[in-house]
């Protein structure tokens, strides 16, 4: 599987391409602006599969053309549905000037696993930065997609719309810092990173115990 990371519109997004080189077929995660250019990154594969984090403008404003020009299945957080279909709420009215709501083709309950261009992906629900905002874990290669959720050194802010303050810690730490220590971390601003270097860096590991971990 080849990984490719595309910044993206105003924020700076990390939008991953990511391909498998033998069918051809490509998914996005993150597609947060810019459509035309990702359409272009594209171009030679077949774009299948749109995976969403989260609901955020700045993660998911490209979906409606890409859903247009390339006829793909979107997939996101069933928790996160509200905030995809709430142009206020998921701030791309308010912060973006370009109001855009619209439903995901597949809702992901926690745990869901789903075949992701040949591979094994699995939903890892993380309440916290929103009310449904969740992790892409691949156990096969051993990639973490983090959305705004875990971040290197860092996390995701908890003073936007549905964000539950009191649920970020718990979401990092009894559900992501107990991968296996060598999963990469691929998030949605910023660096990447893996599991055991956030075990003992990331500020939300403060109080997370290495018996915790699997
Ligand atoms: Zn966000």
């Amino acid at each position: 599987m080849r990984l490719e990371l595309i910044h993206v519109g105003m924020v700076t997004t990390n939008c991953y391409l990511l391909t498998n080189e033998e069918t051809g077929e490509a998914a996005l995660i993150d597609p947060g602006d810019e459509a035309d250019r990702l359409l272009a990154c594209c171009r030679g594969r077949r774009l299948t599969a749109v995976l969403l984090t989260h609901g955020h403008f700045d993660h998911m404003m490209a979906v409606p053309k890409l859903k247009e020009a390339a006829g793909v299945r979107v997939y996101a957080p069933a928790a996160e549905a509200p905030l995809l279909m709430d142009s206020e709420e998921n701030l791309s009215g308010s912060w973006q000037g370009r109001p855009t709501a619209f439903e995901a083709d597949v809702l992901l309950q926690d745990g869901e696993e789903f075949d992701l261009l040949g591979t094994q992906a699995r939903l890892i629900l993380t309440p916290g930065h929103t009310a449904g905002s969740s992790c892409y874990y691949l156990p096969e290669l051993g990639w973490l997609f983090s959305g705004d959720t875990l971040f290197c050194e860092s996390y995701g802010r908890v003073d936007l719309p549905t964000a539950m303050p009191e649920r970020i810690g718990p979401s990092v730490r009894e559900k992501l810092l107990v991968l296996p220590q060598g999963t990469r971390v691929f998030p949605g601003h910023g660096a990447s990173t893996d599991i055991a270097y956030e075990r003992r860096y990331n500020p939300l590991a403060q109080g997370w115990k290495e018996d915790n971990a699997k």
